[in-house]
């Protein structure tokens, strides 16, 4: 297990649960948790709040932000 990448935390308020995903596979993490136990639906989910400030990072990281 490597401490180099940062991971997010997915809530999901209806299994109770919030689990530490590495940044690269939270899509598809929370993809598939909702498709497995929610029936597609979108319940599990980043934090909103933390969501922005990992979008800033991201684009951060890609150089967007100059
Ligand atoms: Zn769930």
């Amino acid at each position: 297990m490597s401490d180099d990448e940062p991971t997010v935390p997915v809530r999901c308020p209806e299994c109770e649960t919030e689990t530490a995903v590495p940044l690269s596979r939270v899509g598809e993490s929370v993809e598939r948790h909702n498709e497995q136990l929610h029936d597609g639906c979108e319940v599990a989910r980043v934090d909103p709040a933390l969501r922005e400030q990992l979008a800033d990072l991201v684009a951060e990281d890609l150089g967007l932000l100059g």
